[in-house]
């Protein structure tokens, strides 16, 4: 029985009629007394689910898949014209069909006789229209399957085939199939692109690409669906490229093991009631939305085969395309709306990637290299040629470096960017040895902002541990606030808006930054998450599909100092803009800036500690681009170095250190503790090794505010004012205020 189960759907799609009998005429029929051969095929009789049939001592074929395929016809059934029996298109090779013919069986042997009805509606056999009430031999239905009389007339007139009987060979039926139509695709072969198809066969390879050759990456059963996105011939045969409904990448499948699944109702035909913007429906208006417009207002949505975010992406939207709403369903705490691509496969869209897109498309995003975008160097002894091969090498660069592309060459497959050394000279770079520079995305909602996502269960999914860091992903629904209720040194409490919980959050942990977790229903629709961590440890927020990420790092020494093994982002200011200027000697932020963070990179470097600066010479580099690079490489600390300034103030002088931690930012609030004694720390040593007056403040800078880790804004002095101007202006002071902030980093790291 189990084979029949998979293919109900092949079946159901050949009965063709469905048209009630009741007014229908019944016949009796019997079994075949003799062997019936089709196609080479000797034909199941006893245990056939589908058995040949005698009526008026002609022998009637059913027109299940099968038998319809081991023939070489085709039945089709459209409003208009019917039922249709006709000359397939595409005709198999018969060692194929024999392979491949299975015919559906039941456990219970036949009886002999069996009531049919005759076939009612339009009929057309082999394109030409037939009386079948009138017909002396006419189309059958017996257990909803048509049965199609083997006459003289059909078989050898209309098809052509080779017809014989006798007593010993019973009734052998072989189409004649001539070599231009074997294999030959058809238009209709097309038409399948957007549909969904059954396997039909047992284990069918999926492939990795269209013919035999390819590499199988899966098999299929009979009975399993698939949704077309494309067709291929090879070597004269039909190839579809597929997905699964469930999701997975796409593959290739034998177009002839498998069969178009019944439901394929087209409703793209509905004309439109009007025009919407998707991003304004919500789920009250869902039936009403079906059959109507909606236009795409972001690009890069994504379009999938199922109703599930673990579905397969089968394409993207692009801004300013309009679709059709076939259908709309809720699932996974979202709305989902079934659209047609313009492929012609029908795709799945939620409302949360709608948002997401949404939210995405004001800040843009760029993973791709291009020419004038940036690239860091992600290994050390990185060379520099004077041509985009492994040839002549003009200088070496570590880690961290950062160009901006120039010029993009491939070579053997593989890309090489042209950038500019310090010195001036255009090397190139190998691409495989860089990471394009991207400003991190961040949707989150966090602080007191209302939650835009859907009501949503909450579950811990994971808990990651290495020494470093701990990561935590929790099932939270994207939209959802966030807010810091509270936090210290070992501990953050997070309030979470929009959720409910799901499933018990509650256990310590031995291996990371984070000792213990517990989460508690706070009030309606909220739920309080308290973490304990490690002293100093800090935690990162961020966001996955549905999942809030909590990465707490860890600021533990790890090595015989407390340098050793840090991860320093230094952030000479400006670059190419001078910044503030020095009214007396023209001393410039820029200048200072980089000359004390080189000087600071020194002093860290000496102790262990690896020092990525954001710009080692006067190059210009974009503001987001300098926390972006904390954030790619999680820095342990990021430090920004200036020259400050004030109209009309000569007097102003001192040191200021920065930081940023309010408590409308969860992120940042999280970090209150870290941040502010960071600053405190780094002031207090600046005062110290310069003898001037240091103070911390708070701003909302974009170094700090963007930036995920530990970060302060060092202001080394006031170039407006005459003295402090000439103290920047040497050496020696600059080497006093390098040293100020190393002595308060490694203060502020010796406490954890
Ligand atoms: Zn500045």
């Amino acid at each position: 029985m189990k084979k029949f189960t998979g293919a109900v759907c092949a079946a159901l799609l050949l009965v063709g009629l469905s048209a009630t009998p009741a007014m229908a005429q019944t016949v009796t029929a019997t079994l075949p007394t003799f062997p019936v051969t089709l196609n080479g095929t000797v034909m199941e009789q006893q245990y056939a689910q589908y058995p040949l049939l005698v009526y008026k001592d002609i022998t009637y074929v059913p027109m299940t898949w099968e038998e319809t395929r081991l023939l070489g016809l085709e039945t089709t059934y459209t409003q208009a014209d019917g039922l249709g029996v006709n000359k397939a298109a595409v005709v198999r090779e018969q060692s194929i069909l024999q392979a491949e013919y299975e015919p559906y069986k039941v456990e219970k042997a036949n009886g002999k006789s069996h009531q049919a009805t005759v076939a009612e509606g339009l009929i057309h056999v082999n394109h030409k229209s037939i009386e079948n009430g009138s017909e002396e031999y006419p189309l059958l239905l017996y257990r909803d399957i048509t049965y199609f009389p083997l006459t003289w007339r059909f078989a050898v007139d209309e098809f052509g085939w080779d017809y014989t009987f006798d007593h010993t060979n019973g009734l052998v039926i072989t189409p004649k199939v001539t070599p231009k139509e074997m294999n030959t695709p058809s238009n209709a072969i097309h038409d399948v692109v957007g549909k969904k198809v059954v396997v039909n066969a047992t284990d069918v390879y999926l492939r990795e690409a269209a013919g035999t050759g390819s590499e199988a990456i899966g098999m299929a059963q009979k009975g399993y669906e698939l949704i077309v996105l494309g067709t291929k011939t090879v070597e004269g045969k039909e190839w579809y490229q597929v997905v699964d409904t469930n999701g997975g990448d796409t593959m290739w499948i034998a177009g002839w093991l498998t069969v178009v699944a019944e439901d394929q109702s087209n409703s793209t035909s509905n004309p439109s009631a009007g025009s919407i913007q998707i991003e304004s429906t919500n789920t009250s208006t869902v039936n009403s939305m079906i059959g109507q417009t909606v236009d795409i207002t972001a690009s890069g949505i994504k379009l999938r085969a199922d109703t599930k975010t673990s579905a397969a992406v089968v394409g993207e939207t692009q801004k300013g395309e309009s679709y059709t709403i076939l259908a709309a369903k809720e699932a996974e705490g979202t709305m989902w709306y079934q659209i047609r691509m313009k492929i012609g496969a029908r795709a799945w869209i939620s409302e949360k990637d709608i948002k997401n897109a949404a939210l995405q498309s004001t800040v843009p995003v760029s993973t791709e290299v291009k020419v004038g975008s940036d690239i860091i160097v992600n290994a050390n002894s990185v060379n520099l040629r004077l041509a985009p091969v492994t040839g002549a090498v003009d200088s070496m660069v570590d880690k961290g470096a950062r160009f901006t592309v120039l010029a993009i060459a491939e070579v053997n497959d593989a890309e090489w960017y042209q950038v500019r050394t310090a010195e001036g000279t255009k090397v190139w770079i190998a691409g495989w040895l860089t990471t394009a520079a991207v400003a991190y995305e961040n949707a989150l909602v966090t602080g007191n902002n209302a939650s835009t996502g859907a009501f949503t269960g909450m579950e811990l999914i994971s808990v990651e541990e290495t020494g470093e860091k701990t990561v935590i992903k929790l099932l939270h629904g994207m939209g959802n606030a966030v807010n810091t209720l509270n936090a210290s040194n070992t501990a953050v409490t997070l309030l979470l808006d929009n959720v409910y919980l799901n499933d018990t959050i509650s256990g310590t942990y031995q291996n990371g930054p984070l000792a213990a977790m517990k989460a508690q229903t706070s009030s309606d629709r909220m739920v309080q998450l308290a973490l304990t961590v490690e002293n100093g440890a800090y935690c990162v927020l961020g966001e996955e599909e549905n999942l809030l990420v909590i990465t707490v790092y860890s600021q533990r020494s790890t090595g015989s100092n407390v340098l050793e093994n840090k991860l320093i982002v230094i952030d000479p200011g400006h670059g190419v803009d001078p910044g503030a200027i020095g009214k007396v000697l023209g001393v410039t932020d820029a200048a200072v800036g980089l000359d004390v963070g080189l000087k600071l990179r020194n002093l860290f470097e000496a102790q262990g500690a690896t020092v990525i600066m954001t710009r080692e010479s006067d190059v210009r580099v974009a503001l987001n681009d300098r926390p972006a690079l904390a954030n790619q490489v999680e820095a342990d600390l990021f430090i920004s170095i200036h020259g400050n300034s004030i109209d009309g103030r000569p007097e102003k002088n001192g040191i200021e250190t920065y930081y940023y931690a309010p408590n409308t930012d969860a992120q940042l609030y999280a970090q209150s503790v870290v941040r502010s004694s960071l600053a405190q720390h780094i002031s207090d040593g600046l005062g110290m090794t310069t003898g001037r007056p240091s103070e911390v403040r708070k701003a909302n800078y974009a170094v700090l505010r963007e930036n995920n880790h530990p970060s302060v804004l060092v202001e080394t002095g006031y170039l407006s004012n005459a003295e402090e101007e000439a103290l920047l202006a040497t050496d020696e002071y600059r080497q006093r205020l390098a040293e100020g902030i190393f002595i308060g980093v490694l203060t502020y790291l010796s406490q954890y």
